[in-house]
């Protein structure tokens, strides 16, 4: 009794295209799966590469699901559900691949139990997540629209793009600052377009009122450079929250010199599991966690939702991004995404049973 895979393609629009400093995203392909056994419910699952940020691109993720696809149909599925995933990370190297399959079975474990994810995963899981709203590198004048809807919407946590040249990330940060109001707190992504001196440069700016930036993800680039950057922040005294990102996913040693914070991103992570563990073993070096879209659909936010419920951080996470997606041609995730909508600021972690 094996499992059969089905794997559907959807290429889905950005509403507006995103800027950041590693290049322009206007679309994506979202590999939906779902997982069907000799009975029982479908699990559904989503791989979501992102060549340009990732180097993944659809064709590597494509030929991995169809060795996924050709390796469940040999597995025995009623053996242990982890059991079954620890085979499969011998098939590909994929990670946006094996989170997918990894996704799949937790929909289909949590349908089974008639439960929702994040309680399987932790007792006493938080019901709502704190969420921030991403604007990327665009005009001032268009972050302050796109800030001042948001607050509107109720959020108080807002991530910058940055990292695009220092006179048009001030413009942009400050109109955000602007238009969210004095409480919000703001977050910029340099996605590790600054050396050390740019990024002591920028933050003597980008600390300073009204701007008052409160954290900054990936400053800079390799782990060599962050032992660095924290003595030169503690010199400066600059009070901010030092957050790796990209960084970690090449170099996972960096989080012992010198980030506060690191984003976990599912996608690149191969599933909740192995984001489970990344995280409690982030934590167990003193380094807190936080988690991240990579422009996921609504079932890879769902999936985070729930590990972030489970490891009940508090922190505004990443994963307001489904808005970003034009979902006008894909009326079943608009479906599913419309179930993930932030309200005043939070997710609320679905009820199940499964995923979503
Ligand atoms: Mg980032």
């Amino acid at each position: 009794m094996a499992f059969h895979l089905e794997i559907r393609e959807q290429v889905v629009g950005l509403r507006a295209p995103l800027v950041a400093s590693w290049g322009v995203l206007d679309r994506r392909t979202l590999f939906l799966v779902e997982l069907h056994g000799s009975d029982g419910p479908v699990g559904r699952g989503e791989a979501a590469p992102m060549e340009a940020y990732d180097g993944v691109s659809d064709d590597a993720c494509r030929a991995a699901l169809r060795r996924l696809a050709a390796e469940l149909e040999q597995v025995d599925e009623t053996e242990p559900g982890h059991v079954i995933l620890d085979r499969l990370t011998g098939v590909t190297p994929v990670q946006q691949a094996l989170a997918a399959i990894d996704l799949a079975m937790w929909d289909r474990g949590a349908r089974q139990a008639g439960k929702a994810v994040a309680p399987l995963l932790a007792s006493e899981a938080l019901d709502s997540i704190a969420v921030h709203k991403t604007i990327g590198g665009v005009t001032a004048d268009e972050a302050g629209r796109i800030a001042a809807e948001a607050a509107a919407a109720g959020f108080s946590a807002f991530k910058v793009k940055v990292g695009l040249g220092l006179e048009g990330d001030v413009a942009r940060v400050a109109a955000v600052r602007e238009a969210a109001g004095p409480d919000a707190r703001i977050k910029v992504d340099a996605n590790g377009a600054w050396s050390v001196s740019e990024a002591l440069d920028a933050l003597d700016r980008l600390l300073a009122r009204p701007l008052r930036v409160a954290a900054v993800e990936e400053p800079v680039s390799g782990s060599d450079a962050w032992p660095h950057l924290r003595a030169a922040v503690n010199a400066a005294r600059f009070e901010v929250e030092l957050c790796v990102d990209e960084t970690a996913d090449r170099e996972p040693g960096v989080l012992s010199r010198g980030p506060d914070v690191v984003e976990v991103k599912l996608a690149r992570t191969g599933g909740i599991g192995p984001l489970l563990v990344k995280a409690a073993l982030a934590r167990l070096a003193g380094v807190h966690v936080a988690l991240a879209s990579t422009f996921d659909g609504p079932l890879g936010i769902a999936a985070a939702v729930h590990a972030a419920a489970a490891l009940k951080i508090e922190r505004p996470l990443g994963l307001a991004t489904l808005d970003a997606l034009d979902l006008d041609d894909a009326p079943e995730l608009a479906e599913l995404a419309a179930r993930l909508q932030p309200v005043n600021g939070r997710i609320a972690v679905p009820a199940g049973p499964g995923l979503l």
